[in-house]
């Protein structure tokens, strides 16, 4: 499970000019300043294949070298423009601010990398909670910043998940350390197969908040499971035939709750809902 993340929307003008009168490094007008204890980073290798992904979900191309990244070690969220934050994009030298714990995150970064490509600091429900969903993440505060959902279809059909069709894949389908860092995508999709618009009811859980988007891998060496909340009513509501997708974003390791899996032979099932996908396998490394 995630927890929601906040983003700000942008540094503004004013906002940047005030925090350059108490810094004694300000690198304004060129860049706002960056939080202590930023260093530049290498981009690891899967971020090339992270941007692609935004790209593609997104529809913007863009110049990945032309960013630059940074990160604030050992923290899992620092303070930007007075609010405790995952990361940032500016504008202002194209620079992606990331907590050093959330560095290798998919979700986290491929957010910030939305922000770099459409160049917008806030967060466009089209963009953000429609054409990129499951593909970055969208927290509470992205999610407020987006705006309300539109309305339900009136004429949509209330099912079950159950009637809707899961299926998992794996990419790539065998993933070893020496391509991208061993890292590797869950990629869970659902399918209204109906021609008329349906509204999926998820099950309530004892959190209040109900679960869309599952995996479940069970290995030799054991296994892990986990789940998106459904935050945003966008989650359940499905055009005539349109797919939905989650990615989880795994890669070689030994920490399995942390999606880091020791080499070996697993059994991939996602779900949605209740709704479980056929098992697909993977062999893992090394
Ligand atoms: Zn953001």
């Amino acid at each position: 499970m995630r927890s929601p993340l906040g983003h700000p929307v942008g540094l503004s003008l004013g906002t940047a000019v005030a925090l350059c009168g108490a810094l004694t490094t300000c690198r304004f007008p060129t860049a706002p300043p960056l939080p202590p204890g930023a260093e530049v980073i290498t981009p690891p290798a899967v971020y090339a294949r992270w941007w692609a992904m935004t790209e593609s979900c997104s529809g913007v191309r863009g110049p990945f070298q032309d960013v630059t990244f940074f990160e604030i070690p050992g923290v899992s969220d620092f303070e930007s423009v007075g609010r405790r934050v995952v990361g940032y994009w500016t504008s202002a030298g194209d620079q992606i601010v990331l907590a050093g714990n959330a560095v290798l995150d998919g979700g986290s970064v491929r957010h910030e990398m939305l922000h770099a490509l459409i160049r917008i600091g806030g967060h466009p429900r089209d963009q953000y909670l429609e054409k990129c969903a499951g593909v970055v993440d969208c927290g509470a505060a992205c999610i407020a910043d987006a705006g309300s959902a539109p309305p339900a279809d009136p004429t949509a059909l209330t099912i079950l998940p159950s009637s809707l069709e899961v299926t998992t894949e794996i990419s790539p389908a065998a993933p070893t350390s020496d391509r991208d860092g061993g890292f590797f995508v869950v990629r869970v999709a659902v399918r209204n197969t109906l021609q008329r618009p349906v509204i999926a009811k998820l099950s309530p859980t004892t959190t209040a908040r109900a679960l869309s988007f599952q995996y479940d891998v069970r290995g030799l060496t054991g296994g892990t499971v986990g789940a998106e909340v459904a935050l945003d009513p966008s989650v359940v509501t499905f055009a005539p035939g349109e797919v939905k997708r989650q990615y989880f974003d795994f890669a070689i390791g030994n920490d399995l709750p942390g999606r880091r899996l020791p080499p070996g032979t697993y059994t991939v099932v996602g779900a949605y809902g209740s709704h479980r996908s056929d098992a697909a396998a993977v062999t893992v490394g090394p």
